[in-house]
């Protein structure tokens, strides 16, 4: 990785809105204006700061919605991080290979904690719920986009919300 330290990642089991980093990332879908999961509770938990930054970035620069596989940063509002960064998972099908824009969610949204000078960012498992992605591909997927990616964030933390997801994704980061 050149003369650049890697980041510290670590795979932990939570709840991604309850995570004390710089900034926390939201599964959302491309309207920017809530949905159920991840989404849901990010909004409920987080007030309404959250969904009028969102449909301002609507107005202003994704009148026809986030693309897939790219994030954007908005307050986080009540949140204990400083952002929530948006990025729009692909929905998974069994016919088409999406696995280059489930990656794009990850470095995309590190991009975006880096140029907001983020040191911590933690990730939920994009696309392992309502988009249906297999919880062992995506964590492969996952484990690799992280590990590869081009920009470094000091602290990289994947937030897993239930047992099966936790063990899928250690075993992906941390193979034996
Ligand atoms: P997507 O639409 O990208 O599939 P979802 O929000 O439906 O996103 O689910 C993504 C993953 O996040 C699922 O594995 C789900 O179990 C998990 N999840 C749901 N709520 C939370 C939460 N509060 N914190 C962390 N992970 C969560």
């Amino acid at each position: 990785m050149g003369t650049q330290e890697r980041s510290r990642i670590t795979v932990v089991g939570g709840d991604i809105t309850e995570q004390r980093v710089d900034a926390i990332v939201n599964a959302a879908n491309s309207s920017l204006l809530g949905g159920g999961g991840v989404d849901g509770a990010v909004h409920r938990k987080g007030g309404k700061a959250i969904l009028e930054e969102c449909r301002a970035l609507r107005a202003s620069r994704y009148g026809g919605g986030l693309p897939v596989g790219r994030a954007v940063a908005t307050t986080a509002g009540l949140l204990p991080a400083r952002w929530v960064i948006h990025t729009v998972g692909p929905v998974y099908s069994a016919t088409e290979d999406r696995s280059a824009l489930l990656a794009s969610c990850y470095t995309e949204s590190l991009r975006v904690a880096a140029e907001l000078g983020a040191e911590s960012v933690a990730f939920p498992a994009i696309s392992t719920g309502v988009y249906r992605w297999p919880m062992r591909d995506a964590a492969r997927i996952t484990a690799e986009a992280l590990h590869t990616a081009p920009v470094r964030v000091p602290l990289i933390r994947v937030v897993l919300f239930d047992d099966a997801a936790l063990a899928a994704f250690r075993d992906a980061f941390d193979p034996s």
